[in-house]
């Protein structure tokens, strides 16, 4: 069965592929597989509805009770409300306008995450990094390159320190903005997996942008193909990554220059800022892909990495486990993490390993 419940979006699939950072490749049954598989795969049918949100075209799919479908979607829509810097109503929103707010537990648990990351990395991921963010015009699509006195005196509002937690009372200070869009998707796939575990179904594919969540097993045994763009190609997939068939659910969640820009005089400005400049980020990487289970890391992970650069980011990958990844920097020279390394399919690429 084919639910297709945002018809008109269809349309634009072929645009989402373009734009996404991770897709994911329908592929063959294995040779091999088992008749008792086969059977299976006969009984369990896969349903897919497509939604707009975040900002985002998302497709899911879900081998089983399709009821999940209408949850999630609901799922999706109350995070959005909620968590959108953007979207007047919302907690953030609301916290930026009044610089004190107290919030829901779901806000209050994805602010704490981020803020324990941006310790974590460093400052590379922060939250308040909005500030900047609004600046360069990304939230209006009012574009415009600031001069060094305006990013000095954006960048005296950007420090996650600036962010304080008492109870579920969030406290703003020195006219901090904040944004959880680097983490929101990701953290909306970990909880969409959660649910599809406890719903039963077999297998669900959340593919939200360039996040996409895996949970389960295809009832035809085949397993979960991701490509990654190229980054300097929107066309073309610079690899493929084949998950390994015993994981019960996985992220694959890429942070890319080429998701979100404007160009200016012959240059281009993306949307990932580096809070300790007040510029989009030019570490020389063009996209990071995490690798794990819980999509809210991985989409944290991605946006930060890709603000360290790639010496960095090997460093902290050997240093913190937890996650695998493939780096393409501006050459379009591709680097994986050893465990990445066993998934990925690409002309050539550099493996890492975890001694340096
Ligand atoms: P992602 O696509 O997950 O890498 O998230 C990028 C989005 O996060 C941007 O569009 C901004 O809204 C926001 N952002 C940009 N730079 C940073 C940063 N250094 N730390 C946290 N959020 C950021
Ligand atoms: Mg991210």
């Amino acid at each position: 069965m084919h639910r297709n419940r945002l018809l008109p979006l269809l349309v634009g699939l072929s645009l989402f592929f373009l734009l996404c950072g991770c897709g994911v490749q329908e592929t063959a049954s294995p040779a091999a597989s088992a008749q008792a598989a086969a059977e299976a795969s006969s009984a369990i049918q896969s349903s897919t509805s497509y939604v707009f949100a975040m900002d985002t075209v998302m497709t899911l799919t879900v081998y089983g009770d399709d009821a999940l479908l209408d949850e999630a979607e609901q799922t999706i829509q109350d995070l959005e409300a909620l968590l959108s810097a953007t979207d007047e109503g919302s907690e953030i929103a609301r916290l930026n306008a009044q610089g004190s707010l107290t919030v829901s537990d779901t806000t209050l648990e994805l602010m704490t995450r981020t803020l324990e990351v941006s310790g974590q990395t460093g400052g590379a991921l922060d939250p308040t990094a909005y500030s900047l963010v609004r600046l360069w015009g990304f939230t209006t699509e009012e574009y415009h390159v600031p001069s060094q006195a305006e990013i000095d005196a954006a960048l005296e509002a950007v420090d996650a320190d600036y962010v304080q937690i008492e109870g579920n009372t969030v406290t703003l200070l020195n006219e901090a903005q904040i944004d959880l869009g680097a983490v929101v998707k990701g953290y909306t796939g970990a909880l969409l997996a959660e649910m599809a575990e406890e719903s039963g179904v077999a297998a669900a594919l959340f593919q939200l942008g360039g996040n996409v969540q895996v949970y389960g097993h295809k009832p035809d045994g085949s397993p979960w193909r991701i490509a990654i763009q190229d980054p300097s190609d929107a066309s073309a997939q610079a690899a493929l990554l084949t998950l390994p068939t015993d994981c019960e659910t996985m992220a694959a969640v890429t942070s890319g220059v080429y998701q979100r820009y404007f160009e200016e005089d012959g240059v281009r400005y993306h949307h990932i800022m580096d809070p300790s400049t007040g510029a989009p980020a030019g570490s020389g990487l063009d996209s990071v892909t995490i690798l794990c289970e819980d999509g809210f890391l991985a989409d944290a992970y991605s946006t930060a990495l890709l603000v360290m650069g790639l010496d960095d980011a090997v460093a902290f990958w050997r240093e913190t486990g937890g996650f695998e990844a493939v780096f393409i920097d501006e050459d379009s020279a591709i680097y994986a993490t050893e465990g990445a390394a066993d998934w990925l399919e690409a002309d050539s690429f550099t493996v890492i390993g975890r001694e340096s």
